[in-house]
């Protein structure tokens, strides 16, 4: 019997597109899954007349691969992946590499590879960004763990993956949970991407009174600018113009304002809290999310609270261009912040991640893909220790040149009653990060005074505390 030589475990739509991917580009494949019907749909609708083998046991699918063996693992993250391992791991033989393709927390993905290594077998936790399509198509990958399996296995990374100008989007990342915290900040930025997307249109829409043909061709517009481009901004234009065919209303009209999320978001905020990193653009999104979906109150309290009832008076098409603006200055901040905590984590952890690199496999078949990757990488290349991407020559003069629009925009939304957390957070993110003294001085005497956490002095060296209330 002639053996396969990749095996995929899960055939949701990930699994399933990601396996077809792997055939596509020259390997056999072995599939299972723990449901039979999905193996058998699978089978009968999309792998005729493919390399492809079922099995419906474990045992078959193991004795199905060729040596040392190559398994991804594309189940739901958490207890299902150890559930797997642990059937996986007595059938499986020394030097066999598992591949754990979903969204793990990045912690368990060390624990794992502590548990499977010493044990003769090989782990991977790595990252898969793009969806569907881009499982099926070229997904952006984020393998971490140990360099001889990443070598072992980048002939069919390599080929699978998105390709782009400069080369296929994987590169390893570093040992260990890397790959998936990558991932994972890589959602973050998603996240925040998506919620100054939101703020735009609800400008656009609700300052500036465009439609939903105005706003595809404003959006259609942005999407043909070097810094824009993206494929969030592609798809956000073609949402606008697309009719509902039962009620012939824009079906972006007719859906609940109330955002879901699936936990990647809010680990990034939680990892950045625990490392000390402030990432408010980031966070102000997650929240966005959280408030959003307390609909039912918020309709009672559109009710009861009333805000400013004033009309936008300025020029439709200047507005435009100062939400342009607004929004790519806080895009900046965003990616700002994501990068800093990849670094402050890269040096926590030693991974020594490359951060311009991260940037270089970000530009095809993932979500956040955009030409605006490129400055990054290109900034990070010039100076891999840069320690904010905000100090990039090429960011600062576009915020310089930009501010007074971006801070113009907040302005209006304020007055106007129009919320723009993220839009915002990045604005005081810049505006803390460049002021060289910020009100903190009192915050430490106060917290001098209420619990002796003592204080530094700019005049002098050493730590202080003094006793604040005068004594009557
Ligand atoms: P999913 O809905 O997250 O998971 C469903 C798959 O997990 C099914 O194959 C299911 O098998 C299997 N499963 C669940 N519990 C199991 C258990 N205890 N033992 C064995 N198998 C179990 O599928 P998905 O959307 O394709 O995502 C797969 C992974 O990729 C997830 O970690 C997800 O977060 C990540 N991811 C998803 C996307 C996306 O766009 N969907 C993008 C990037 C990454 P049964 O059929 O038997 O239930």
């Amino acid at each position: 019997m002639t053996l396969q030589s990749f095996g995929v475990i899960g055939l949701a739509v990930m699994g399933e597109n990601i396996a077809l991917n792997v055939e596509r580009n020259g390997f056999p494949i072995a599939v299972y899954n723990r449901s039979r019907e999905k193996t058998d749909a699978f089978m009968a609708q999309r792998a005729t007349g493919r390399n492809v083998k079922a099995a419906f046991t474990l045992e078959e699918f193991v004795a199905l691969l060729e040596r040392p063996r190559k398994i991804l693992v594309m189940v739901q993250a958490g207890k299902p992946v150890d559930a797997v391992i642990a059937q996986l791991k007595p059938l499986l033989e020394e030097g066999d590499i598992i591949i754990d393709g979903g969204n793990s927390w990045f912690e368990d993905t060390e624990r794992r590879t502590q548990e499977l290594e010493p044990a003769g077998l090989r782990y991977l936790g790595m990252g898969v960004s793009g969806g569907e399509e881009g499982a099926l198509n070229g997904p952006s990958l984020m393998p971490g763990g140990t360099t001889s399996s990443y070598e072992f296995l980048s002939p069919i990374f390599n080929k699978i993956a998105a390709q782009v100008d400069d080369g296929p989007c994987v590169t390893y990342i570093g040992p260990g949970g890397s790959g998936h915290y990558v991932k994972m900040v890589h959602n973050g930025i998603e996240y925040g991407d998506m919620q100054l997307i939101a703020e735009a249109y609800d400008l656009l829409k609700n300052v500036a009174g465009l439609d939903h043909n105005q706003l595809h061709e404003v959006f259609a517009e942005w999407n043909t600018t070097d810094e824009l481009d993206s494929f969030l901004i592609e798809i956000t234009k073609n949402i606008f113009p697309y009719i509902d065919p039962e009620t012939k209303k824009p079906l972006v009209d007719l859906i609940v304002d109330a955002a879901g999320q699936k936990g990647t978001g809010r680990w990034t905020v939680q990892t950045a809290l625990e490392l000390g990193v402030a990432i408010p653009t980031i966070t102000a999104a997650v929240n966005a999310r959280i408030i959003s979906s307390i609909k039912e109150e918020r309709v009672a309290a559109s009710k009861a609270l009333t805000g400013p009832s004033g009309k936008y008076d300025g020029q439709t098409k200047d507005f435009i261009n100062k939400v342009r603006d607004a929004l790519y200055c806080s895009k900046i901040c965003s990616y700002a912040q994501g990068m800093a905590l990849l670094s402050t984590a890269s040096k926590t952890y030693n991974w020594n991640l490359d951060l311009g690199e991260m940037a270089r496999i970000w530009k095809g078949g993932c979500i956040i893909r955009a030409r605006f990757l490129n400055k990054i990488k290109k900034a990070f290349s010039e100076n891999p220790a840069l320690p904010n991407l905000l100090l990039a020559p090429e960011f600062k003069q576009t915020i310089l040149d930009r501010q007074t629009a971006w801070r113009e925009v907040i302005a209006t939304a304020a007055t106007l009653g129009i919320p723009v957390p993220a839009f915002s957070a990045s604005l005081d993110y810049f505006d803390s990060y460049r002021r060289d003294r910020l009100p903190q001085n009192l915050t430490q005497a106060q917290r001098d005074y209420f619990g002796a956490h003592t204080y530094l002095r700019l005049d002098k060296p050493g730590s202080f505390h003094t006793e604040w209330v005068p004594i009557a």
